[in-house]
């Protein structure tokens, strides 16, 4: 430990530079209680800063404005990006009250710049003259976005205006903040408990084992215990024979921040919609989705509902059709019911190993975790030379986590790479990527990746499912678009781009993931080493578009209800439960298939920054199947066009415009044709 000398008293870790090896933070030394008192001081100094902007007597200019406010609130964003990182992967109750405390704190702060009427007329000054100022390409793009960021900020608006825009934006940090907390307890809450051996009929020895661990962890002894998270949830809706416990498990699931208890999220949500309408109202918008689309790829709601609803009518028909199947199937086996939700993975399951001779759990022991991720970096290797070379002297945060140095292919420094692999309650759900340092001139990003997979039992090894190992990749793409931004600027560096491209180099990295050539290259048995075998490929890929009605259905159902949530023009108020029952039935959404995130833990949308967003994977699905088809015809690793693709977009963060970055990649915008054929929906 490089740092262990240091007295406590020489003040907050969080404040001083990070004497760490490439500077990342010191997570040892930080405590619970340091955050508020470092808060406290960097917006202290943050405020310094900009009232030094303000009070520069030199009239404004690109240096001394722009650049100056840009380079400002550096010793903030240190502070809150370790304190947001961990909170949302190894939070506690003091970490949640933390940031209950913070959270109105750093909204006003916020507001104070956006709403600062000498800094905003400062930098008008910068832009109204940009026609006249020698800028390079990248300053006039800063230029633009700063003075965009102080419009949509509300720097625009009247005094009144604006003390209302204040106030909406502190309760709207404090309800998204409730509605995460609330649905992690919730996820947390429930348990499904067995103690009756027969009720695991039909589950893989590795499920049952995993179960037994679960049941330990919670001081139970000789049961078993399924939870809502994933990796212990959909196994169990898989294989478990006893369909009554499926239909418990799966509809606490759906019922999470729904039970009318103290982490209820129904009041909450509904609130945060209504603070949603308001705030694009000032802005003179008639709804939120208008108010966020402005700055997106698709720019109108119109737009977002065209795309989606020709994918929603194309794909419905198959769901449907899959229903038939799925109901066939029980009733041949002279079950005597209908298909309801819970039973949907247990029988496409069943018709997937009847039809292709494929079961799931085949695959799982070629993809070793270890192995995935090492097939990820070969990946990157291949198509950008990068390497990876695991570090042990690097602080970390929790021992599940591994960190890696990222090198250049002449082994100069490129970032660090933090990979934080399996669930915990102290963990938000599903898989994020984000940074603990944003790259910038001279400053080499910090980059983390968070999971929640299998992990491993007994002397088992965490062997991943196949929507696993294409999450590893996913993440890692976003990862890859942090460490390989070569930008000047903070603000425009990596994945701060629009919200519906930041998705295509995370799901452009996904088809590399399942690509035979690239499966024959990493995937190897967990035991024998032996490599995936020719005849599992080609039974993987012929089921590949197996099911893929209920998955196109049940997440353009969450991507419409978003929408239906962003585009109320009205402030009544709504009833949560009534209004996401009338979206459902106007889009006819079938009753077989559950919107795959319902509101009350919809979190994307209501705790995190997806608002009028949720689409952007479908959107970015359309860049990524047309940028993968033009690996597909040169070769997968084709030089010429890997190296195009990362000096046009992996490196250029928002440097430009989104479809100028990618025109540049591909000579034109993308076609919708790699996409339909993909999901089968021509
Ligand atoms: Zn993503």
């Amino acid at each position: 430990m490089s740092c262990s000398q240091k007295p406590v008293e020489m003040g907050n870790p969080l404040l001083s530079t990070f004497d760490t090896p490439f500077g990342v933070p010191p997570f040892q030394e930080i405590k619970v209680e340091n955050y508020i008192p470092a808060y406290e001081e960097a917006m202290k100094m943050h405020k310094l800063e900009i009232d030094e902007i303000v009070n520069n007597n030199e009239s404004p200019n690109f240096s001394n404005t722009i650049e100056k406010l840009e380079n400002s609130g550096k010793v903030l964003s240190q502070v809150s990006s370790v304190f947001n990182n961990l909170n949302a992967c190894i939070t506690s109750d003091e970490m949640q009250e933390t940031a209950q405390f913070i959270a109105p704190l750093t909204s006003k702060h916020y507001d104070d710049i956006s709403l600062n009427a000498e800094l905003f007329k400062r930098v008008k000054v910068v832009y109204d003259d940009r026609e006249n100022i020698d800028l390079s390409p990248e300053q006039q793009r800063l230029l633009e976005v700063i003075f965009k960021n102080f419009e949509r900020g509300g720097a625009n608006l009247s005094l009144d205006d604006q003390e209302t825009l204040r106030k909406i934006n502190g309760e709207l940090a404090l309800l998204k903040l409730q509605f995460d907390d609330n649905a992690l307890a919730e996820t947390n809450n429930f348990k499904l408990i067995i103690d009756n051996e027969d009720d695991l009929a039909g589950l893989p020895q590795t499920v049952i084992e995993a179960a037994a661990k679960t049941a330990t962890e919670n001081g139970l002894e000789n049961k078993w215990v399924f939870t809502t998270h994933k990796p212990s949830m959909l196994p169990f809706l898989t294989y478990a024979d006893n369909r009554e416990l499926r239909k418990n498990l799966h509809t606490a699931y759906i019922m999470r921040g729904d039970n009318n208890n103290e982490h209820d999220n129904k009041n909450i949500l509904t609130q945060i919609a209504l603070l949603w309408t308001k705030k694009s109202q000032l802005f003179g918008f008639n709804n939120n989705a208008e108010y966020v689309l402005d700055k997106n790829m698709a720019k109108t709601p119109e737009k977002v509902f065209e795309f989606t609803n020709k994918v929603w009518d194309a794909a419905l028909p198959i769901a449907k059709a899959e229903v038939q199947e799925l109901q066939k199937l029980i009733d041949s086996e002279g079950g005597n019911f209908k298909l309801e939700h819970y039973d949907w993975w247990y029988y496409s399951e069943k018709l997937r190993s009847q039809k292709f001779n494929l079961d799931e759990e085949m695959l799982r022991p070629y993809f070793e975790l270890n192995q995935v991720r090492d097939g990820a970096f070969m990946v990157a290797t291949k198509l950008f030379g990068l390497k990876f070379v695991e570090r042990f002297d690097i602080p970390i945060y929790h021992p599940d986590v591994e960190v890696f140095e990222v090198l250049n292919a002449d082994n100069s420094h490129l970032g660090i790479l933090y990979m934080d692999w399996f669930p915990r309650s102290s963990k938000g759900g599903g898989a994020w990527m984000d940074a603990f340092r944003k790259q910038e001139e001279g400053v080499s990003p910090v980059i983390t990746t968070n999971f929640n997979f299998t992990a491993p039992s007994g002397d088992k090894p965490a062997l991943l499912s196949i929507d696993e190992v294409e999450t590893t990749f996913h993440e890692f793409g976003h990862a890859l678009h942090g460490l390989l931004s070569n930008c000047k600027y903070n603000l425009l560096s990596g994945t701060s781009v629009s919200r519906d491209f930041v998705e295509f180099p995370s799901q452009f990295m996904e088809n590399y993931s399942t690509d035979p050539e690239v499966l024959k290259m990493y995937a190897k048995h967990y035991e024998t080493g032996e490599t995936i075998p020719d005849e599992l490929i080609n039974k993987f890929k012929n089921s590949g578009l197996f099911n893929n009605g209920f998955v196109v259905v049940e997440y353009t159902a969450a991507a419409l209800l978003d929408m239906h949530w962003n585009t109320i023009t009205d402030t009544v108020e709504r009833d949560a439960t009534q209004f996401e029952d009338e979206v459902i039935a106007k889009i006819n959404l079938i009753p077989e298939i559950v919107v795959r995130y319902r509101s009350p833990y919809f979190t994307h949308i209501f705790g995190g920054g997806y608002a009028a967003g949720y689409y952007s994977y479908q959107w970015a699905q359309v860049i990524d199947a047309d940028a993968f088809s033009v690996f597909k015809e040169k070769g997968l690793f084709d030089a010429k066009t890997a190296a195009s693709l990362r000096d046009n977009v992996f490196s250029r963060g928002n440097t430009e415009p989104s479809m100028d970055l990618y025109k540049k990649f591909r000579g034109s915008e993308p076609k919708l044709d790699a996409f339909l054929k993909r999901n089968g929906l021509e």
